[in-house]
């Protein structure tokens, strides 16, 4: 398809979305030949080159951008979501404007070197400054959110439309949804809640929002059969082509059974590896089909000490088996022991010795995990990346959404795709006992838990098909990726037959 043209892209520098931004170059480099550049800061693209990126393609190239967190008023070395302070964050995105010139040059080095400006630049959807760079480089923007339809658009409209300051009982209609999709005040993220446009957070995503409004296009990490609605509301919202080009996971992980002895994991450098993927698969071939609970909460966030309290003692009174995935909560580190504060005392010798959990430090290869067939229920922060790689493996969840734009992909799943329960939200405090209840209706073999279960197989498989290759059979998602890259190269064909 095509010629010879380039396309750069900028990720945000965060875990869940440097991956999706790899896997979509990945998808458009092997589709076309063109070449792709992703530019973001050093340590990030040291972190991809260390870990995820393995590819000897020299037309997929990473390239650094001059960044400096310190000139930000940032500890040194936080380029990256996951190292910083959660009090930091906003001034975290706020400085994540500055990559705007670096940004810019590049793309005028490229248009010096090549004759031509590149084929068009697919950012962040929080770099709304990237519509401006592009037009003066005579090339376009496409907006991409790593997030699905119903999510990015409860965000971006939430951000757009302030303020949300209501009382605790309130019920609110969120612009761009119908009536009947209300959310509560608990929904809204703490930023949220107190945003009225003055305060940093809002001063950094409102205009960065607008922006990436103006930009040529959309692509989106999801897949138009299980989210119909929600990305007919986002086109309607945003007035843009929306391409839902989903989902961005390792293909074998999206075909009937995966190749013998596969592996996606992952070496994450500054992680504790704590678990090889072979010893989780051993542990899960013991296990009864459909019977245990995997517990993580991605790559950032950790739960308090309380909740640790809590969610253990529901655990081990459900009797179910389950692989957990550790953090320390916020002040704690993980290098020794779990801590006496954190999970009741004996319990992980009690858990390991019947054989009822495998406790996780820090980081689990957790693609392996929810394509066992052992695996019968997710409790998850709903991170869409998560959601994606649950939902790929007809695995249902159960929710605990805490930042970003979980809450909303967490209403998603439990109001218009029917494959969750939510369990809790952000900080609110939990009891052992509803631990155990929603544990065991979950992973129930009849009622609720089997009702979710053939919900998330349903999805499973218009998630399959979307990504078919052959023929008339192309998936849904196969399509609109090649109808984004027909529709850009149309639009330089006819740009350059006027120039
Ligand atoms: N992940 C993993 N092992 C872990 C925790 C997370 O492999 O122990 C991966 C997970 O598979 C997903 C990503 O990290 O691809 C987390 O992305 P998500 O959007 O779910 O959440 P975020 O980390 O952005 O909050």
């Amino acid at each position: 398809m095509g010629g010879d043209e380039h396309i750069v892209m900028v990720p945000l520098m965060a875990h869940g979305h440097l991956i999706p931004f790899l896997a979509l170059a990945r998808q458009i480099q092997q589709r076309t030949g063109f070449t792709i550049t992703i530019a973001n800061t050093p340590l990030n693209i040291q972190y991809l080159k260390s870990t995820i990126y393995t590819d000897s393609n020299p037309k997929l190239r990473l390239v650094e951008l001059p960044y400096s967190s310190s000139d930000h008023g940032l500890p040194s070395n936080t380029e990256n979501t996951e190292n910083l302070p959660f009090d930091l964050i906003g001034t975290f995105y706020a400085s994540s404007k500055s990559l705007s010139t670096p940004v810019h040059k590049l793309i005028i080095d490229i248009k010096e070197k090549e004759g031509k400006p590149p084929l068009c630049m697919i950012t962040d959807v929080f770099f709304g400054w990237a519509v401006d760079v592009a037009r003066s480089a005579g090339t376009i923007n496409v907006t991409f959110s790593t997030s699905g339809g119903y999510g990015t658009l409860a965000y971006m409209s939430l951000w757009l439309n302030l303020p949300h300051r209501k009382t605790d009982s309130d019920e609110f209609r969120i612009p761009g949804f119908p009536d009947r999709c209300r959310l509560h005040i608990t929904q809204l993220h703490r930023f949220l809640r107190m945003a009225d446009g003055s305060d940093e957070w809002s001063r950094f995503m409102q205009p960065q929002l607008s922006q990436s409004l103006g930009s040529y296009g959309m692509l989106c990490n999801t897949v138009e059969e299980i989210e119909p609605q929600a990305v007919e509301w986002l086109r309607n919202y945003t007035k843009l082509p929306v391409w839902t080009i989903g989902p961005l996971l390792p293909r074998p992980f999206l075909e009937k059974s995966l190749p013998s002895g596969f592996t996606d994991y992952k070496q994450h450098s500054g992680k504790i590896p704590g678990v090889s993927p072979q010893m989780c698969v051993e542990w899960l071939d013991l296990q009864d089909p459909d019977s245990v609970l995997y517990i993580s909460f991605g790559s950032q966030n950790t739960i308090s000490p309380s909740q640790m309290m809590e969610l253990a003692i529901g655990l081990e009174g459900s009797e179910k088996h389950f692989i957990w995935v550790i953090r320390p909560p916020v002040g704690f580190d993980l290098r020794g022991e779990f801590r006496a504060e954190w999970l009741p005392e004996g319990f992980e010798e009690r858990v390991t010795k019947r054989k009822q959990g495998l406790l996780v430090k820090n980081w689990a290869p957790q693609l392996e995990i929810l394509s066992h067939k052992s695996t019968g229920a997710f409790l998850s922060h709903c991170g869409w990346n998560s959601v994606m790689e649950s939902l790929s493996q007809g695995v249902p969840l159960i929710g605990w959404p805490m930042a970003a734009e979980q809450s909303y992909n967490s209403m998603m799943l439990v109001e218009e795709m029917c494959v969750s329960v939510e369990l809790t939200r952000g900080t609110l405090s939990i009891e052992g006992k509803e631990v155990k209840r929603v544990i065991e209706l979950v992973l129930s073999k009849t009622g609720k838990g089997e009702e979710i279960r053939r919900n998330a197989a349903k999805i499973r498989e218009q998630m399959r098909a979307s990504v078919k290759e052959e023929g008339e059979e192309k998936g849904s998602s196969v399509k609109a990726l090649d109808e984004f890259l027909r529709n850009i190269l149309s639009r330089r064909q006819v740009q350059q037959s006027i120039g």
